[in-house]
């Protein structure tokens, strides 16, 4: 394959640069970069492509007639709601979660990690309507899934099996939900997931919604469960609101914990309800990432899979105004979402895969505030979107 050289781009640091690929890997980059048939990129803004951590992309309603959201006082309200939604659709979850995933390449994502839902109700059904989506988008986006059991793990029977089923077939990491609030057996549910991976080698992804002292007590017994397994570097924990919900002191405590045995965080977020203070974990040397969750789904008609804008999200969640903030914001989108879901060869460096997007803006405060729509999308190497 020959070479191509992208120039007149700008760094995060506002600095100009130029990148040249060849088979699909970033060969050379810098401001020296040059060839006589360099693409002209307009002095764009250059990021490593967004990763989106965290979606749900079987039970997307993206495409569909407009379905309002439902307000429900207990999780358990909105899993039903959820089901009595996806029962009265007929469109095949890998045609909707298409429509999505192209709208995600044009906004620069190139890397997903989806959860898809295994219950007794619809056993293995999404599973192998996503593992189409992932031959049929193959040449576009990297895929990677982690099988989740929405209804339950232990308190539904018939799951477990599935979730074993599910990582024979290639689903690559093992889910969890609430292991004491939905199941009510925290360590029932965190035994089998740390089991199960272990013997298969899958990574760990767990949501974890469960508030306060249950929520921290929750993370502590993952981290143990982490370190028995041997499993450092291969678990998630996913919104673990209760870290924004507990004394300074412990978060310090459990945060150097989740450093050491590399347990990641991802957080979508949210405005109502506390969510991990990102900037001092960050500092305690956590990986933490942003990520959308569910777009447009019975849980939520909002959402669009735009990784920017979560990003400013998570700026304007946190009040954060400075340069240094901004691009703390946007790493939660691309080499925070990266190093969380364990992609290889990731980022802006000689020798890892070609995977960026062009954004006309001048810095990245700029780019969060304006989010500019028109976006060029290279993977390896090659334009794709834009
Ligand atoms: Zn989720």
């Amino acid at each position: 394959m020959t070479g191509t050289t992208y120039a007149n781009l700008r760094d995060l640091d506002g600095r100009p640069t130029a990148i040249r690929c060849r088979n699909g890997l970033i060969e050379a980059i810098g401001p020296d970069v040059a060839a006589p048939d360099a693409i002209d990129s307009g002095g764009r803004l250059v990021l490593p492509a967004f990763v989106e951590p965290h979606v749900h992309l079987d039970k997307t309603l993206w495409g569909e007639d407009w379905v309002p959201g439902r307000r429900a006082a207990r999780l358990r309200d909105y899993i039903d709601n959820e089901r009595r939604v996806l029962g009265a659709n007929t469109t095949p979850p890998e045609v909707r979660a298409g429509r999505l995933l192209g709208r995600m390449l044009a906004q620069g994502t190139t890397a997903v990690r989806s959860h898809i839902d295994v219950a007794p109700d619809i056993g293995l059904a999404h599973v192998e309507a996503m593992f189409r989506l992932r031959e049929a988008w193959a040449d576009r986006i990297d895929l990677q899934f982690v099988a989740f059991p929405q209804q339950g793990l232990l308190c539904r029977p018939g799951t477990a099996d599935l979730m074993r089923e599910a990582i024979a077939m290639g689903v690559e990491t093992v889910g969890g939900l609430d292991p004491a609030g939905i199941d009510g057996d925290p360590e029932g549910q965190l035994r089998f997931i740390f089991d199960l991976a272990a013997e298969t080698g899958a990574g760990v992804d767990i949501h974890l919604h469960d508030k306060g002292e249950l929520g921290a007590w929750q993370v502590r017994r993952i981290a143990d469960h982490t370190a028995a397994a041997g499993l450092s570097g291969r678990v998630m924990i996913s919104h673990a609101y209760c870290l924004g919900m507990i004394a300074e002191a412990e978060l310090d405590r459990i945060g150097k914990r989740l450093a050491d045995l590399g347990i990641s965080l991802m957080s979508s977020v949210p405005a109502d309800i506390a969510v991990p203070p990102i900037e001092r974990l960050h500092e305690l040397g956590v990986t933490v990432c942003v990520g959308s969750d569910g777009i447009r789904d019975a849980w939520s008609p909002l959402g669009n899979g735009d990784m920017l804008e979560r990003a400013f999200l998570a700026a304007f969640r946190f009040d954060w105004n400075t340069d240094e903030d901004f691009r703390r914001a946007l790493s939660c989108a691309t080499d925070q979402a990266a190093r969380a879901i364990g992609l290889a060869g990731y980022g802006l460096q000689p020798g890892n895969r070609a995977d960026f997007v062009l954004l006309d803006a001048v810095t990245p405060g700029d780019a969060l505030a304006r989010r500019p729509a028109a976006r060029t999308v290279v993977r390896r190497g090659a334009v794709v979107a834009g």
